[in-house]
């Protein structure tokens, strides 16, 4: 449905390995004083002086993770970026250098290939890192993309920090990814019956965006430190709102209250759950995907976040043994139960 206007198909076998990422990656600028040697040697050199490093990895597999139905190319490449970035920025670390490794078969051309890489491009200018290796080789499978993130780190955040009365916090707002995806499975059953099918996706425009082109949130590490909050403890949302409070409460041995009438919802995804009858609650709590940052704070630090539209206080930690609770807004309490993405609609 997301039409191929790239009509030029040069066959990957046209390019030896070398002469390929040469060809993919002539436009990459090196930005960071860490970055020694980028791409171009049998491996790149960093240095880092003094700090500590944080690295993180991820697997993108088609069909698992994305569907290139209705994922433009471009995209793809902007979006396995930022999924790493918020794995660096979830540490309260700067993201500096990933490298990149993509695994095709021989039904994408040449051109495929440029479009991811140009999304990866855009990914990097916007983030400031540096792309600083990567592999391509042929898989009889589908598209893979594999991308390793590297950022440095003065006051690392890890999610066992967290302390009984500590405030729970997330940034943004929750569900609008997985609404998003469920709107594109739509259209796109709608497609497969009629090709013709002009689809209106302006009702949707944000959380289709929140699905197909994320952000990472570089711009609340920046913003806690002006404050000069350190958060006890902190994860990114990849899976959704209860897997991430289970595993800050597990890892901090903590227990959790938090309050449904707190969770930050956009007005989109509670009109788009109203469409498909699903409960905006049970979305945010297991949707995933929304890689908005979710933090504990101690109570005195509540004054310097207090005001800021980024914020939402949603709960607070509890001694261990009172356990996770979600607490409605009849006022009862459900325990939190990981349910996960692919769970959901089981
Ligand atoms: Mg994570």
């Amino acid at each position: 449905m997301i039409e191929d206007k790239n009509q030029q198909r040069t066959p990957l076998s046209g390019f030896g390995e070398f002469g390929l990422i040469d060809h993919l990656t002539k436009n990459f600028k090196i930005n960071q004083s860490s970055t020694i040697k980028g791409i171009g040697d049998d491996a790149a050199v960093l240095n880092f002086e003094n700090k500590k490093i944080v690295i993180t990895t991820d697997l993108l597999v088609e069909g698992v993770h994305f569907d290139l139905s209705y994922m433009p190319l471009k995209h793809l490449g902007y979006k396995a970026v930022v999924v790493n970035l918020s794995d660096v920025y979830a540490m309260n670390a700067k993201a500096t250098q990933i490298t990149v490794s993509i695994a095709v078969s021989n039904r994408f051309p040449v051109e495929a290939l440029e479009d991811i890489y140009a999304g990866i491009e855009t990914a990097a200018k916007i983030y400031d890192i540096d792309v600083i290796g990567g592999d391509t080789t042929s898989s009889t499978t589908g598209l893979l993309i594999s991308i390793t993130a590297i950022g440095e780190v003065e006051d690392e955040v890890y999610r066992n920090g967290a302390k009984p009365k500590d405030l729970l916090v997330v940034t943004g707002d929750l569900g609008a990814a997985f609404m998003g995806l469920q709107v594109l499975e739509r259209e796109k059953e709608v497609y497969k019956v009629n090709p013709n099918s002009q689809p209106d996706l302006e009702p949707y425009t944000y959380i289709i965006e929140r699905q197909l082109k994320p952000e990472a949130r570089k711009d609340i590490i920046k913003l806690l430190k002006d404050l000069d909050v350190k958060p006890t403890s902190m994860i990114d949302i990849s899976d959704g709102l209860s897997s991430e409070i289970i595993h800050l409460c597990k890892q901090s041995n903590v227990g959790c209250d938090l309050y449904e009438d707190k969770i930050p919802l956009d007005p989109q995804v509670i009109s788009t759950c109203e469409e498909f009858n699903i409960d905006s609650t049970t979305v945010a709590l297991n949707g995933g995907e929304d890689y908005e940052l979710l933090f504990t704070i101690s109570q005195s630090d509540f004054p310097k976040i207090q005001a800021n539209p980024n914020f939402s206080v949603i709960g607070y930690m509890k001694e261990a043994n009172e356990g996770m609770h979600l607490v409605t807004r009849a006022d009862s309490k459900i325990p939190i139960k990981a349910q996960g993405w692919k769970n959901f609609n089981d």
